[in-house]
């Protein structure tokens, strides 16, 4: 199964598990593990470093305004985005955080905020 759309097959020999069409659209899933610190929530590991994602989603995030959707195959407390290319497609998270989706989007902010290469 495609791991960006989880629901085309993937095609053999794409570094990334994609599907035919999330590969030519350039279409990637980056996941990220947050924690709850005190009552709001943090990104703590991620597939991208804070500098990276500041630099592929850092004015995207902040021109998000829409809530990010519960996706049954993330587990834990962790969240996804996906990135077409440049753009920003969507955010996803896993159904544990389903309670907490504007909290996410602000982790997510604030970690892309940073400039540190590395959590
Ligand atoms: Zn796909």
């Amino acid at each position: 199964m495609c791991k960006v759309c989880q629901r085309r097959p993937e095609v053999a020999g794409d570094p990334y598990g994609r599907c035919e069409s999330c590969a030519k659209a350039g279409r990637r899933a980056y996941q990220f593990r947050l924690r709850a610190g005190g009552s709001e929530l943090q990104v703590v590991a991620g597939e991208l470093s804070p500098r990276a994602l500041n630099k592929a989603a850092g004015q995207a995030l902040l021109a998000c305004s829409t809530r990010p959707s519960v996706r049954p195959h993330l587990l834990g407390s962790s969240c996804e985005l996906v990135m077409a290319g440049r753009r920003l497609e969507t955010i996803r998270a896993a159904p544990a955080l389903s309670s907490r989706l504007e909290q996410v989007l602000e982790a997510l902010r604030t970690a892309a905020r940073r400039t540190d290469a590395s959590w």
